[in-house]
């Protein structure tokens, strides 16, 4: 079962991603894959879950539920978790979904890992006990010095987190017929100690996973000079900049621009990174890149055991290069 998010009627992407998962964890075990919504208004959305592969959604509907607030959503949750007993349960790691999974999983007294990487469907051994078909959680741990797979057999459901864009997004060519059960759940005035009066949105300034191209800096591309070659070239080639965390933690660019683990998890065709050392957590947010091109001096910084063109030598003299060969080959 998938917490399918919404904002103003509009599904969040991760609960696509995760119905996509999803689907392909229960083929493997030969089960149905459920959806969880809550809100208003929302039938027509939900109807074209089933491009995802979503057999059927249960829908709590109420107008006092048309915005997330922590408390009735998480005993509305909790009230169709017990009722429909899924196995497991996913929720995509964003605001929403790391205030109400908690609140779930300690009301059910259920497992719950945070920020998964990887889910699989696996066995595991305790104690000369075997649990079979049991879902593998799979994520970094202690500072992203090892990956970590978590189980909690006993635990009904499992629960997880994924990140948006950690997993793919697969619109089925034949879609699953999804039906909408909505489910009664009684809410009293006491269940909402906190209203929603205004909804005011930042727009982001950068669109890291819709770019095909991303040209990004690292605290070897810090210098005013490399950030200006660095948003040179990827104005020329028509992508966004990304950075690693300490170029935002210093100031030099701000967080919606930030690739990794605590930053946007990206797939563009093109990743060129600029004078950033390959640690883990950034390599988690972009290992899937299709082509990556690492510019560092340092012949042995870890980017380059992943990248596909390996460029030994000063950021600012390759940019420089790059950007003079695109604009002769374009002219
Ligand atoms: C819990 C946790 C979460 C984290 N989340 C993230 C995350 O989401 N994203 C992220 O990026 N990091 C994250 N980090 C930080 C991460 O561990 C690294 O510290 C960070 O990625 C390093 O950034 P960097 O490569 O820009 O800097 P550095 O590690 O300092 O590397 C700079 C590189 O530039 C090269 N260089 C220097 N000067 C030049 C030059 N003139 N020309 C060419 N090359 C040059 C150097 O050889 C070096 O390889 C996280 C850390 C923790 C503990």
């Amino acid at each position: 079962m998938v917490f399918i998010e919404q904002n103003d009627n509009v599904l969040a992407d991760v609960s696509l991603e995760l119905l996509s998962r999803a689907r392909e964890l229960a083929d493997r075990l030969g089960v149905e894959v459920e959806g969880l919504a809550v809100g208003h208004g929302l039938q027509d959305a939900l109807a074209g879950l089933g491009g995802y592969g979503c057999d059927r959604v249960y829908f709590v509907e109420d107008p006092r539920l048309a915005h997330f607030t922590s408390l009735p959503y998480a005993k509305a949750l909790v009230g169709i978790i017990k009722k429909r007993k899924p196995r497991f349960m996913l929720f995509g790691a964003t605001t929403t979904g790391r205030d109400v999974a908690p609140r779930v999983a300690s009301t059910l007294q259920c497992g719950l890992t945070a920020d998964c990487t990887d889910l699989q469907i696996g066995e595991h051994k305790f104690k000369k006990r075997e649990y079979r078909d049991i879902l593998l959680q799979i994520r970094p741990a202690f500072g992203g010095n090892i990956i970590a797979t978590i189980v909690s057999p006993e635990s009904s459901p499992s629960l997880a987190t994924v990140r948006e864009g950690v997993m793919q997004k697969r619109e089925l060519a034949d879609p699953h017929p999804c039906h909408i059960v909505h489910e009664p759940c009684r809410l009293e005035a006491g269940d909402f100690p906190t209203q929603v009066l205004e909804v005011i949105r930042r727009e982001k300034s950068v669109d890291l996973k819709a770019a095909k191209v991303i040209v990004s800096a690292g605290m070897g591309a810090s210098s005013p000079e490399s950030l200006k070659l660095v948003k040179e070239l990827a104005g020329l080639l028509g992508g966004e900049v990304g950075s690693s965390r300490p170029m935002v933690d210093g100031g030099f660019l701000v967080k919606d621009h930030q690739v990794g683990q605590t930053g946007t998890t990206v797939r563009p065709n093109l990743y060129i990174a600029c004078g950033i050392s390959g640690q883990i957590q950034h390599r988690a947010g972009m290992s899937e890149a299709k082509r990556i091109i690492a510019i560092n001096r340092d012949p042995e910084a870890p980017i380059f055991d992943i990248a596909h063109y390996a460029v030994v030598g000063e950021v600012n003299e390759v940019l420089k290069r790059m950007i003079k060969a695109y604009k002769q080959k374009n002219e």
